[in-house]
């Protein structure tokens, strides 16, 4: 018997596709889209060759109401099937997922979360850089900066740029100068690196790096609005010292050895 025919119960999974290369996504998120009846994706970012061998009913959700793809999902499950609702990255960011599991509780829907390759790591993996480099910093904060959804003024750029961590800063290229502006504000040096990645991990993926002094203007001259991760701090400077890690520091004990895993 397949897995499709033995299955009793309809179940939602919110499956994160990646960050945008085919292969980036889990083993278990492509074998659920596999066996899935029925696919919604966010469409704008979400590569949709990877549907290309699908067979079942496939939604765009960028032209559905929150209410029209809750109802959709309900109309599967109720038959027994499962939906794949393919988000971004990880679903657990900036992806909406909290108002569909809220509502999917209410109605008594099963679904479970299936995590996905964040496009912060694959900005970070294009830039070939550790975001937790020791004696640099040892935090990492992911955020945006306001839009037309609000940002507590706790957590203004401002504000979490006093820490001098390294900052991910999704959904918000568009505003690179207001960017630039909050993050000197609050801190930052007109020398502290930052580079922007577009479109990590795509065929068309595109890298401009520069300083907080010089990075708006090049994010302006290379014409990049939209579908890039601002990446600020000092871990993104090209002349990093390089510092040596307690990990692999053969007078330092970790997990591996009898004594313990606290680095
Ligand atoms: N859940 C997603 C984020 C969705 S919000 C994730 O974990 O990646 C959409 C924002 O994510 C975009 O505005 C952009 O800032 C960022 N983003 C998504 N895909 C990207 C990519 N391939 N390269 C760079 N940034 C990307």
């Amino acid at each position: 018997m397949t897995e499709r025919q033995s299955r009793t119960d309809g179940k939602v999974y919110f499956i994160g596709a990646g960050p945008g290369a085919v292969d980036l996504i889990t083993v278990r998120g492509r074998r659920l889209i596999d066996t899935a009846d029925c696919i919604i994706y966010a469409g704008s970012l979400v590569n949709p060759v990877l549907f290309s061998g699908c067979r079942v009913p496939l939604h765009d959700s960028a032209a559905l109401h929150l209410e029209e793809i809750i109802e959709i999902m309900a109309a599967v499950v109720e038959q027994g099937g499962t939906v794949a609702r393919v988000h971004t990255g990880d679903p657990a960011l900036y992806g909406a997922i909290g108002e569909q599991m809220a509502r999917l509780e209410q109605r008594g829907i099963a679904y479970e979360v299936v995590p996905g390759v964040s496009s912060a790591f694959a900005a970070a993996a294009a830039l070939g850089v550790e975001l937790t480099l020791p004696e640099v910093t040892q935090s990492v904060i992911i955020t945006r900066r306001e839009g037309r959804t609000p940002v507590p003024e706790r957590e203004s750029l401002t504000r979490l740029a006093a820490s001098g961590s390294t900052m991910m800063i999704f959904l918000s290229v568009g505003m690179i100068e207001g960017v630039v502006a909050d993050l000197l504000a609050g801190g930052y040096s007109h020398t502290t690196p930052v580079a922007v990645v577009m479109k990590a991990s795509w065929p068309d993926q595109r890298v401009v790096t520069g300083t907080l002094a010089d990075i708006g203007a090049a994010v302006q001259v290379a014409g990049i609005a939209k579908t890039a991760m601002i990446c600020v701090g000092e871990v993104f400077s090209s002349s990093q010292p390089s510092v040596r890690s307690r990990l692999y520091d053969p007078e330092f004990s970790h997990g591996g050895r009898p004594d313990g895993g606290t680095r």
